[in-house]
């Protein structure tokens, strides 16, 4: 029988519920959503929005809007193309700025899901695109040049019929595989932050909702965000959150606006009484001086803060650094000390990718030592957190 988190009798490590869930059921307390609160308004306070027409008509767009009253609207053609966005170099300086305040509603056109078999069996087409944080080694901007707002998709449904079709399409799973043993895992949060987006929208729920009712299919989603609005969504475990974590000293230079790494960690439990799976995302390994002794700093905390049930079901995903050359001249303009660990030439090799632009990557000997290193650091410091991959 599972124990509450701190109880004597469990033997597991003491630690705090973060946001009281058991005790702020609907009925003892009236629930202010966290969206409403100053933290989430720190997170995103939207002052303009971007609109295709079409976005704006949609019931999504205009419960997004009705969220807003007196929000600026400017109607664009495209969600892609909104020069005075993207094309904008000026834009640089308030890159921090137009993620907290600007919001991009669109149509999303492309409804593909694509294979992956790494980190997800499949990548569903997402409900977002860009991100309220930024965490200077982001690959999500790398298509927008000067300016990397949330665009939210608000055609949600027709996002969930799509992915409904193609979950009974495939039957059931029959082999096991390093993305799960038993569920194809659709990766619903490719190119955002599901937790953020829920701050402005109802897109995050309605995947949660749709996969609830879809036994051969789990969704997944990575966050760096802690949105305590998430427990209530009751996903019966059927969406996997990976929260990802990296050493103290790493977030505070690169994960600029996400939840405290720390507070990622302590959340674990919450989420998983919620009905989610709860892995973690290992990422990115940024190599520079001491990362060994922080990387067993950070899994010797994993190890004395989670309690055993979190421990019993937790898999982790290690991923190396990846960057690019266009990312790396953008930062320089708003981040350059992030570029000194970020940018390290003479340990990295380029890669021309399929878009024309530079990607940087540790050269292979490097990043093949480096990952057996971490893979010894897990075995010595959280020997129970199982690697589903590497990369
Ligand atoms: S949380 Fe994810 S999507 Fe958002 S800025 Fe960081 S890496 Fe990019």
């Amino acid at each position: 029988m599972d124990q509450p988190a701190g109880s004597p009798a469990s033997g597991e490590p003491e630690q705090q519920a973060l946001f009281g869930w058991a005790e702020a059921a609907p009925e003892q307390a009236p629930h202010q959503a966290f969206r409403d609160s100053p933290q989430a308004r720190r997170m995103l306070d939207v002052r303009e929005v971007y609109a295709e027409p079409a976005a704006l008509d949609s019931p999504r767009g205009q419960q997004i809007m009705a969220r807003l009253p007196g929000v600026r609207v400017t109607e664009v053609d495209s969600h892609w193309r909104i020069p005075s966005l993207h094309g904008n170099d000026g834009n640089i300086g308030r890159w921090v700025r137009i993620k907290t305040e600007t919001l991009v509603l669109g149509v999303k056109h492309n409804l593909t899901t694509r294979p992956n078999g790494r980190s997800a069996d499949w990548i569903a087409p997402g409900p977002s695109n860009g991100c309220a944080m930024a965490c200077a080694y982001c690959y999500v901007p790398r298509r927008k040049g000067f300016a990397n707002p949330i665009t939210l998709f608000t055609n949600i449904e027709a996002i969930v019929a799509h992915v409904r079709r193609h979950v009974r399409a495939q039957g059931p799973k029959t082999e096991p595989n390093q993305c799960d043993p038993e569920a194809w895992v659709y990766d619903i949060g490719e190119n955002g932050d599901c937790s953020v987006d829920a701050l402005v929208c109802d897109n995050t729920a309605d995947l949660i909702a749709a996969f609830r009712g879809l036994p051969t299919a789990k969704a997944s989603f990575a966050t760096k965000f802690v949105n305590p609005d998430l427990l209530a969504l009751d996903p019966q475990g059927r969406t996997r959150v990976r929260f990802s974590v990296m050493p103290g000293d790493d977030a505070r230079l690169l994960d600029i606006r996400t939840s405290p790494v720390d507070e990622r960690i302590a959340a674990a439990a919450d989420f998983l009484d919620a009905g989610y799976e709860v892995h973690f995302n290992l990422s990115p390994v940024v190599l520079r001086p001491g990362w060994q002794r922080d990387w067993a700093d950070l899994l010797t905390h994993l190890d004395d803060v989670l309690p055993a049930r979190v421990k019993e079901q937790a898999a982790a995903e290690i991923i190396m650094l990846t960057h690019n050359e266009s990312l790396h001249e953008v930062n320089l303009g708003w981040h350059p000390r992030a570029e000194e660990v970020l940018w390290q030439p003479e340990a990295q090799e380029t890669k021309r990718s399929q878009n024309g632009s530079l990607n940087v990557r540790y050269a292979q000997d490097v990043k093949r030592e480096s990952l057996r290193r971490i893979q010894q650091l897990l075995a010595t410091h959280a020997p129970w957190l199982r690697v589903r991959y590497a990369f």
